[in-house]
């Protein structure tokens, strides 16, 4: 029980650790994501950052979709097309979201996936904006906007996770080549 105590304590200790440790110097900062002290493809930790804090650490382009909600047009993202095995990660955090199994080809112009990772990839929120009734996507780690859930995917579950291509960092099987 005390070394299960002290092992906790290690580990939260060092989650607390590394964002504080990363604002000052960048030894633990992903070396793909140096300005992102919170991306991380390991830590799960569920991340409570401000709008603003964001709108320092992320790319513009990243930080109108993750946090001010915008749609990339569609057939323009990076995903669309991409059939390659690998992972799907987000891009403001690093969170684990899909695997490429779960991605199909769909006709909507956006990245589609029929389910995440696991099930605490994403979280989902009503949204009734633009006078439609939909289900906004959330990553689960850092509330980043991901996308929309539609129940128009196919089997094995029957939902298509209609997501933008800026807020996911595509790796592919055995490494960025
Ligand atoms: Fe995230």
């Amino acid at each position: 029980m005390m070394l299960l105590s002290l092992f906790t304590f290690l580990i939260l200790g060092c989650s607390n650790n590394s964002a504080t440790t990363n604002s000052n110097n960048n030894t633990m900062t992903d070396p793909q994501h140096p300005d992102n002290p919170y991306y991380s493809r390991t830590d799960t930790t569920v991340l409570h950052v401000s709008d603003a804090e964001w709108k320092k650490v992320l790319p513009d382009s990243i930080y109108q979709v993750a946090r001010n909600k915008e749609t990339e047009r569609a057939f323009t993202g990076k995903y669309v097309d991409t059939e390659s095995k690998g992972t799907y990660y987000c891009a403001a955090c690093g969170n684990e979201l899909f695997r490429s199994d779960s991605k199909f080809a769909s006709s909507c112009g956006w990245p589609s996936f029929f389910e995440t990772r696991r099930k605490n990839s994403v979280e989902y929120v009503a949204d009734n904006s633009y006078g439609m009734i939909r289900t906004e996507v959330l990553c689960g780690r850092c509330g980043a906007h991901l996308g929309h859930l539609f129940d128009d995917g196919p089997p094995p579950t029957g939902k298509r996770y209609c997501m933008n291509s800026i807020v996911l960092d595509f790796e592919p099987d055995g490494g960025a080549k």
